[in-house]
């Protein structure tokens, strides 16, 4: 395993970046980017994503990031159960990736599910995964406030903190400041990813 660099901060850094290109039109990924990761013989992803898997989210592209450079994790409404939360400690404990994004988005269907009370059979074990941040925002929603967008940050935090709580495996690791979790809203309309704290 190639020895890792990026501390947190660069880590965060260099999404922020990327998703400023992407914004601007300025993507590397579709002109002179490098199409294959820099070792084909390990994988060397500097973060891990949890998105949502609505198609008008895909990471790689909204972070401008070359292959080989994110590891990604899609599910719909971005939630964690055992078999992401294995995978998210794969990321962290192998690749010794430095950072986890927790990924909301605006108009996101799986929280606006959870919202309108779907209980359809197959749903039903996710949109009731989304009720207890549902309840957070609606419980210190601001007079005017749009509920489907706070339901969205509050899933997304919600996400987070279950990822840097105290009985989270990854605890060890954000002490020492290792390892950060940051909750972010990805803005369908402008394509800005917001960074936002807990
Ligand atoms: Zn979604």
């Amino acid at each position: 395993m190639q020895p890792k660099t990026h501390t947190p901060d660069e880590a965060k850094r260099l999404l922020k970046e990327g998703n400023a290109r992407y914004v601007a039109g300025e993507s590397y990924i579709f002109s002179d980017y490098p199409k294959k990761p820099t070792s084909l013989k390990d994988p060397n992803p500097f973060a891990c994503i949890l998105s949502c898997s609505d198609s008008r989210v895909p990471p790689q592209i909204i972070f401008d990031r070359a292959v080989g450079d994110l590891f990604i994790i899609r599910v719909a409404g971005a939630l964690s159960d055992e078999v992401i939360l294995a995978s998210i400690q794969f990321a962290v404990r192998v690749l010794g990736v430095s950072l986890i994004v927790s990924l909301g988005h605006t108009r996101c269907g799986a929280v606006k599910a959870a919202m309108d009370g779907v209980q359809d059979d197959y749903l039903a074990p996710l949109t009731s995964r989304i009720q207890e941040p549902l309840a957070l925002a609606k419980s210190s929603l601001a007079p005017g406030a749009d509920l489907w967008l706070e339901a969205v940050k509050a899933n997304a935090a919600h996400a987070a903190r279950q990822l840097s709580a105290e009985s989270s495996p990854f605890a060890p690791r954000l002490h020492t400041g290792h390892l950060k979790v940051q909750p972010a809203l990805y803005d369908l309309e402008t394509g800005r990813v917001h960074f936002f704290d807990l």
